[in-house]
């Protein structure tokens, strides 16, 4: 980890978004050392940038052997194994392979489910308390079968069970979390290395309404053990209902003086309910609804393995680049999607309903920011698609994962090699990367490590392009901030620079995805193409030409002879309305790269239908700049991070 001064790092803060970066030895972009750093030899401690300078990629959504439905499919994986993978250590897959990321993560959080925490190995020990319910023995005695189709019915059966709320008794006893919660959060203290690697603890409440309707969220503590020990996680079996998690999480507040924040996840699995625009129970929205849950809830998880909930093609149908990793047929439980549903189940009509509710409550319940995980359950959190380790231990590494089931209906191929979050922190600490998360100056990508910066305002000339990140910060928001009306009418412009991923492809465009509430009260949406490579000009229906193509499927390789190492660009918005509000965020294109089934086809000769995605555009959104004409002057509207201090010191 290099450490900077303040000074320098307000005189190379524009350099990381601008390309001017040198690897790490974690190999992620940052600023050049400037001439003012120190060694870590004669300063050990973490010094802050006075804004974020730099994207810190981690993944917020891990499970290990620890969950009881990865710990049924066979994996053994414990938290240490997972922190050590993220960091960069070689270990043992679940199916024994040597598995190793190419580059560490900067931060990583352990999510294993709070619902039966601590009993898997308890089963899989044969604990006479456990194997006396006649399911639970079953469990037991596939385990130790080692059968994998068998274990995967049983993985299904678990959770009808737990979405139909008819688990053993057993499993149901908190008595068994105590224990694992305490180790769960001592492993997370044991691996946080302030300033090289960031371990946050967290747990995922794991809410399958009605049989198996996705309403998950991830809860991210700030804090290290001696807060998070205060309290149990909470559980379905306690509640269902996100309000009452919210309350838990507002006490958790109150007793420890510490922090949490949550992220749901799969929208796309909701079967209709993930932006259902009533409350959890029925009843009509509120303000003070809609307020906690943008105050709770910051970000929202847009990619990940089992499929994207950015956007869904049926609702954007001028949108070409909408129709990408679906998981689209069906709950987490299999129960299929009726029509209707998929409108409350996509973050991008969620933030286009936000504006609208917002109008008539007087606040947005969808402020949500983007975040991109994994939901591994093998422990090791990978989201490359040449190293890519898959769901669970049954569709890790091997020639016939890709027909194997993942979760019904949906087989191995579907998977997708995704995602991580890139953190906008100003130092890679708990409470660096946690402020970050709450503030929403994150994005998600779907693997690669490319950045973007998003700022708005009304204030920026084409001349702060050459210094972005400080006019961006200076003059206007960063991405996850608020626009308040505009002065004179004048449209907001925006800064935007993407960064391919170093060590990846280049990028194909960047586009801005546009929402806004119209005066006849109903949400629309428009994509802009803002910057692209080469010199492609729109045609005569306003799009741009595709890229091009460099895939080589013989050989699963692609060549960076097209696309473009960055793209920077000032954006007016054309069709700005002075009354209307709207919501603007960046989606970067990378050119186009071979999936992870083309991988397996080279490495494995796997023989898969020609249905199977083998070429794939990987890509980037920022959290979005909300604009509002009702809302205060943007000199107002977001805290910028304040002057650098040292914070957290590491460990001795
Ligand atoms: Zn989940
Ligand atoms: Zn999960």
């Amino acid at each position: 980890m290099k450490i900077w001064t303040l000074a320098a790092a307000l005189s190379v803060a524009s350099m990381a978004a601008l390309g001017g970066c040198s690897k790490t030895p974690g190999g992620e972009t940052g600023p050049e050392t400037p001439a003012a750093a120190v060694t870590s030899a004669e300063a050990p401690r973490v010094a802050e940038a006075a804004y974020a300078t730099r994207a810190y990629f981690g993944d917020t959504h891990v499970h290990t052997g620890w969950s009881a439905d990865a710990g049924m499919d066979g994996a053994i994986t414990t938290p240490e194994d997972a922190f050590r993978f993220a960091r960069g250590d070689l270990v043992k897959s679940n199916s024994g392979q040597d598995a190793q990321l190419r580059r560490p993560l900067d931060w990583m959080v352990i999510t294993d489910h709070s619902d039966g925490m601590g009993t898997i190995n308890e089963i899989r020990a044969g604990n006479p308390e456990m194997i006396s319910d006649p399911f639970l023995k079953h469990m037991y005695e596939v385990m130790k079968s080692g059968n994998e189709e068998e274990s995967g019915k049983v993985v299904r059966e678990l959770i009808n069970l737990q979405s139909n709320g008819k688990l053993p008794k057993q499993v149901l006893d908190p008595r068994w979390m105590v224990s694992a919660w305490a180790k769960t959060i001592e492993i997370a203290d044991k691996y946080n290395e302030p300033g090289k690697f960031t371990a946050l603890i967290g747990y995922e409440w794991t809410v399958n309404a009605g049989g198996g309707d996705n309403l998950h969220r991830n809860i991210i503590y700030r804090d290290a053990a001696d807060k998070a020990k205060a309290m149990l996680p909470l559980t379905t079996f306690e509640t269902q209902d996100p309000e009452k998690l919210w309350e838990w999480m507002a006490k958790y507040e109150a007793t420890t003086s510490g922090k949490v924040l949550a992220i749901p996840h799969n929208g796309n699995l909701s079967n209709g309910r993930m932006y259902e625009e009533t409350t959890f129970t029925g009843g009509p929205m509120t303000k003070a609804y809609a307020e906690a849950r943008s105050n709770w809830e910051p970000l929202m998880e847009v990619t990940q393995i089992k499929g994207q909930s950015e956007g869904h093609p049926s609702l954007s149908p001028n949108d070409e680049f909408a129709s990408w990793d679906l998981w689209d047929r069906s709950n987490l439980n299999g129960v299929p999607k009726q029509p209707g549903m998929i409108r409350a189940e996509y973050w991008r009509e969620g933030l286009k309903s936000g504006l609208r509710l917002e109008a008539a409550l007087g606040a947005n319940p969808f402020k949500y920011g983007a975040n991109g995980a994994t939901d591994t359950h093998t422990g090791l959190s990978t989201a490359d698609d040449d190293n890519f380790w898959g769901k669970f231990k049954t569709v890790e590494p091997g020639p016939d994962r890709w027909k194997r089931d993942v979760t019904k209906p949906y087989l191995g191929w579907e998977q997708a090699a995704a995602g991580y979050t890139g953190v906008w922190a100003t130092t890679n600490t708990r409470e660096a990367i946690w402020d970050a998360m709450k503030r929403r100056e994150t994005f998600a990508t779907t693997g690669p490590r490319m950045t973007v910066r998003f700022f708005g305002g009304y204030a920026f000339g084409d001349d702060d392009l050459s210094d972005l990140v400080k006019a961006g910060y200076g003059k206007g928001v960063p991405m996850g901030g608020d626009l308040g009306e505009s002065p004179d009418g004048k449209a907001p412009s925006f800064l935007i620079a993407a960064v391919k991923d170093p060590e990846g492809a280049n990028l194909d465009r960047v586009q801005v995805i546009k929402g806004w509430l119209g005066a006849d009260g109903k949400t629309q949406e428009r994509v802009y193409d803002v910057k692209w490579a080469g010199e492609r000009k729109p045609g005569a229906d306003g799009r741009l030409p595709p890229v091009g193509n460099t895939v080589d499927l013989k050989t699963a390789t692609y060549s960076n002879s097209i696309g473009a190492p960055e793209l920077t660009a000032r954006w007016t918005d054309p069709d700005f309305d002075p009354k209307a509000k709207a919501v603007y965020y960046v989606r970067v294109m990378e050119i186009p790269t071979p999936r992870w089934t083309a991988y397996d086809v080279v490495r494995f000769k796997a023989a898969m239908p020609a249905k199977v995605t083998m070429i794939h555009q990987e890509r980037a959104f920022s959290s979005p700049i909300w604009f509002d004409p009702a809302g205060s002057n943007v000199a107002t509207a977001v805290t910028i991070p304040g002057p650098a201090q040292p914070s957290a010191a590491p460990k001795p």
